[in-house]
């Protein structure tokens, strides 16, 4: 959603030129981001629009709501990632379900892994990002990766492979996206991979999504956890993960920092500090999941 300057004070351009805004709106309030051009628009599975904005760079759009800037998408796929490949000694194969800016894809191959598969329903999302923002920096062309256009859970249901881990990477609650907080998903994911992990939206104004994927992802599998990060342009800054298992995955920060020291990662925003702080929730949070 696109609207001229609300407020003509906030415009520093001669009154006579339009400056335009996007608007997220969420549960009262909203973020509006000011917008230099508008690059792609086009309505396949979803509405996909892609600005060149004045503070946060490229900015991709699914169904009217952020799912990426230049500017913060690496601390939003820097936690999704490393937390849980920085979980386990060997994270060699990778599944990663919807990601289809590639951001995950790329953060997923610092770790070396020997092939990664990209499950991503919409291949207009794909060529969008690639031929107007870039964020995966050639990973998507990467030999050990590849790209299936697909919808997740059916990937998922049939597919005879194991993987290390699986990292769910998808969008807002839209018609596509619903499958991939089923129960039956998560069932069908921890058959073949015993560590997933999946951002689980804003536990702060999108409660009903949020407590709905942790009950099926509970019933898929035996531990599940939430940790928490910050993602300016998401809803009120405040996001959520989930890392579940079928077995139970303690690592200690010694064992996470040898791992970052071994693997010698480049990241912006993700440290082993922040790994273990990020499992720190506050009180509400704490006592919502326990209600759970
Ligand atoms: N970082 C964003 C966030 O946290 O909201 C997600 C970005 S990424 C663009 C989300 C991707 O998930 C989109 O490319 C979308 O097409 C894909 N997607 C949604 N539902 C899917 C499904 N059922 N199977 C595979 N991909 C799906």
């Amino acid at each position: 959603m696109r609207s001229d300057n609300p407020n003509s004070n906030l415009d520093d351009k001669p009154s006579n030129s339009v400056t335009q805004w996007f608007i997220e709106g969420y549960d009262g309030s909203a973020l509006m981001i000011k917008v230099r051009e508008t690059l792609f628009e086009k309505r396949s599975l979803q509405y996909i629009q892609i600005f060149d904005t004045e503070s946060f760079g490229k900015m991709l759009v699914l169904d009217g709501k952020i799912q990426l800037t230049e500017k913060d998408e690496g601390m939003y796929h820097e936690m999704l990632v490393h937390v849980p490949l920085f979980s386990v000694d060997n994270p060699d194969k990778i599944l990663v379900i919807g990601g289809g800016d590639g951001g995950s894809v790329r953060e997923v191959l610092k770790h070396e892994p020997t092939e990664v598969i990209m499950v991503e329903i919409d291949r207009e999302v794909v060529d969008a990002c690639q031929m107007y923002i870039g964020v995966d920096e050639g990973a998507l062309k990467d030999e050990r990766v590849t790209v299936l256009f697909e919808d997740g859970i059916e990937f998922v249901r049939t597919s005879k492979e194991k993987f290390d881990v699986i990292i769910v990477d998808g969008t807002d609650p839209n018609p596509v996206s619903k499958n991939l907080i089923a129960e039956e998903f998560y069932r069908y994911c921890s058959k073949i991979a015993n560590l997933f992990a999946t951002q689980s939206q804003s536990p702060f104004v999108q409660d009903q999504y949020f407590v709905e994927l942790i009950q099926n992802a509970r019933r898929g599998f035996n531990f599940c956890s939430v940790y928490i990060n910050y993602v300016p342009t998401y809803p009120l800054g405040l996001w959520s993960y989930l890392l579940a298992s079928n077995n139970e995955l303690n690592p200690s920060y010694a064992e996470i920092k040898r791992r970052w020291e071994e693997r010698k990662i480049e990241t912006k925003h993700y440290n082993p500090e922040l790994h273990m702080a990020s499992f720190a929730l506050p009180e509400w949070l704490k006592k919502r999941l326990e209600k759970i």
